[in-house]
């Protein structure tokens, strides 16, 4: 079957329609999947082991045969591991149909062909009954269907139903239990990805400041979970206010409800400061007794947890509605509210008892002044970013004149109103500025004479940054939608910026190698018809793709020196021909070589430049510090080289990287 998909493409910003191999979804799915991480996950498996064992021989030892169903089974690991264990039987319950082959064959491999039946369906569509397809109910309910926020991959639902249908009342659930802990934390870093704070200007007469509407003060933002890995947020980031408290527990053995609700604590500040956001984690305990224990505690609360390293299961960061001042030993309330997939969390004064009871949060924050739907987190980050901010306002001071006419294409951009201040010769109070600028909703290609005034634009800005953008290239729209507007362009008009350089390095990464790094044996099982499965996926297209990641969250170190690999000359339109480029890069420290980093640097104007990547290169270990707002690219080798003894150093890597204008795509090579 031929599928063809409508999409713009997000360099270009050219209408294709893609002939979409059916299997290119699923090949995205899997390469890009979770899978290798979590079987990477030593500790998770280890107490998956201990407490599916422990289950077992419960079971046994009330002299009943051990039926498990294990839901969510992936690779089946989770049911062969109670087969090994001594389980008499195992249903395991996969809905994703590749997923569900592979866990055939895996289960095939390892032997337990008569012990483990795979059943490809949601849990939620299984029967039971002797020509169902579950023989009987089983009693020992064995799952690992948690995410970042426990719930939000739909656990609450699913044991729902598998306690009404699919197990035995009175069963032995691994995990037995899992618990949620909050602590309250004012953390301007972290607040400065969902409010927008002032924006300073220094223009020539004095100093501006812009605020935001009072709409947006208020909004409570949106309702999506914001996962980090915390363990990489230093101490000097955030202050904390209430100690660790537990919010709410869930008991799997028994019935689950899944039906919205909500929990409160109380807290008592162990220091007085503003509250804005709530930190949670949560932990698993693999046995009734509490003795498995397997628990995303961030550094802080537990010293080893950065030894830990996940990326499937992380820590979440609640932007409390509004900030609320709190005092030391002042007691308040703080509510988490659920639906079925996700938690939001409210905080209230303790006064009367009753009055605070009868408020209990019921709506899921909904995002009411739109800057939450237009700005993602991590772009309000950059958007409160005072020093990029600065960078900015000093380009745009010496490109703009009183009579300039500006342009700028950016999506969501402040720029406009920072040219203007820059420019404008009175004070404004408020940011009413409807009539000095104007929104024009087109596309860049459609642009006439008569949205400028029949005037020639002598100024054209970008940040530039678009929502559509995924990787650090694909804000290269800016040069296309530049070139759709040539004809608008004054003969004498300014670019701002005036270029961008596509810069690459090498680096060891201390962790994130694991996501797609092959995992051969998990716990004495083999597993490589996973590996396989994945290589054959990351290699469905001719080339190797990159892949975007935060790398503030993934702490790297250099090994080779950073590099401009190509450069995109704004002031010029966009090329016939390709761009392409070949070179070496040498290894200049020891280490792996996991891959490469690639990332872009905006030339604003003359002696005046933006990284949306390297920051610096912090140390003589080569440990690097990333922009904190933007995403890099990735680029895996498909083999790690180690560089160990001294002789290997100065050893290269080559590369070809290359630029079709046509597409907007980089395609690269690298030889090691
Ligand atoms: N149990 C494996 C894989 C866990 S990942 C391990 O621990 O390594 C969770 C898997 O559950 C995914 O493959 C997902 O497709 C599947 N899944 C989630 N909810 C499900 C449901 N209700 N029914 C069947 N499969 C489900």
């Amino acid at each position: 079957m031929k599928t063809f998909c409508g999409r713009a493409n997000p360099t270009t910003g050219a209408m294709e329609w893609l002939e979409e191999d059916e299997n290119y979804d699923y090949h995205q799915e899997i390469a890009r999947s979770r899978y290798a991480d979590m079987l990477h996950d030593k500790d998770r498996n280890v107490k998956y082991y201990q407490g599916i064992r422990a289950a077992v021989s419960r079971v046994k030892e009330r002299g009943e045969k051990a039926i498990v169903l294990d839901i969510g089974t992936g690779t089946g690991l989770l049911s062969m591991m109670a087969a090994s264990a001594g389980a008499d039987f195992c249903y395991a319950i996969e809905v994703f149909k590749p997923m569900a082959d592979a866990a055939v064959k895996i289960v095939e491999k390892n032997g337990f062909r008569d012990k483990i039946k795979v059943i490809n369906k949601h849990s939620t569509a299984v029967t039971v009954g002797s020509d169902g397809d579950m023989q009987c109910r089983a009693n020992i309910l064995v799952t690992e269907l948690f995410d970042t926020e426990l719930i939000g991959e739909g656990a609450l639902p699913t044991y729902e139903h598998a306690h009404k249908y699919l197990v035995q009342e009175g069963c032995e659930a691994v995990p037995h239990r899992a618990t949620v802990y909050v602590q309250l934390v004012e953390s301007n870093r972290m607040w400065s990805w969902n409010k927008l704070f002032p924006v300073h200007v220094e223009a020539e007469d004095g100093e501006k400041i812009i605020v935001s509407p009072s709409e947006m003060e208020n909004c409570p933002g949106v309702p999506s979970v914001c996962d980090i890995q915390l363990n990489q947020m230093p101490s000097s980031d955030f202050t904390v206010l209430s100690d660790v408290v537990t919010m709410f527990s869930v008991d799997f053995s028994k019935p689950v409800r899944s039906a919205s609700t909500s929990y409160r604590v109380q807290l008592e500040p162990v220091k007085s400061g503003k509250a804005q956001i709530v930190l949670s984690w949560w932990d698993i305990d693999m046995d009734p007794s509490g003795m498995i224990n397997c628990t995303m505690a961030p550094y802080w609360v537990k010293s080893t947890s950065a030894f830990q390293w996940r990326d499937h299961w992380m820590q979440c960061v609640y932007f409390l509605p509004n900030e609320e001042p709190v005092l030391k030993g002042e007691k308040v309330y703080l509510t988490a509210c659920r639906d079925e997939y996700s938690l939001w969390y409210k905080l209230q004064k303790a006064r009367g008892e009753e009055e605070n009871k009868a408020d209990v949060c019921v709506e899921s924050p909904v995002c009411r002044c739109q800057a939450h739907l237009l700005w993602n987190r991590p772009r309000f980050g950059e958007l409160n970013d005072q020093n990029r901010t600065r960078q900015y306002i000093k380009s745009l001071m010496k490109v703009l004149k009183t009579d300039s006419v500006c342009l700028c294409i950016s999506d969501g951009s402040l720029l406009p109103v920072l040219a203007h201040y820059l420019g404008a010769k009175r004070f404004f109070k408020a940011n009413h500025l409807e009539d000095k600028i104007k929104i024009i909703e087109t596309r860049p290609e459609l642009l006439m004479s008569s949205h400028l005034e029949d005037k020639k634009i002598s100024v054209l800005v970008g940040e530039p940054f678009f929502t559509t953008s995924l990787l650090p290239w694909h804000n290269l729209y800016f040069w296309y939608a530049r070139t759709a507007v040539t004809g608008h362009l004054a003969s004498n008009v300014t670019v701002l910026p005036q270029s961008a350089a596509l810069h690459m390095m090498v680096v060891e990464f201390q962790d994130l190698w694991r996501i797609r790094s092959p995992c051969g044996t998990c716990e004495g099982f083999d597993v490589q018809t996973l590996d396989d499965m994945i290589k054959n996926s990351m290699n469905f297209r001719e080339s190797r793709e990159a892949e975007p990641h935060p790398l503030w969250e993934y702490p790297c170190k250099s090994l080779s020196d950073p590099q401009e690999v190509l450069r995109f000359d704004f002031r010029e339109t966009v090329p016939e021909h390709s761009l392409s480029t070949e070179g070496s890069v040498n290894l200049l420290r020891k280490g792996k070589s996991h891959g490469a980093v690639l990332w872009m640097e905006y030339h604003l104007v003359a002696g005046i430049s933006v990284s949306t990547g390297l920051m610096q290169i912090s140390n003589e270990k080569g440990n690097c510090e990333w922009n904190p707002h933007c995403k890099q690219a990735v680029y895996f080798f498909s083999s790690v080289i180690e560089s160990e003894a001294l002789s290997d150093l100065h050893s290269a890597v080559t590369y070809a990287i290359n630029f079709n204008t046509k597409t907007g795509e980089i395609a690269m090579d690298f030889k090691l």
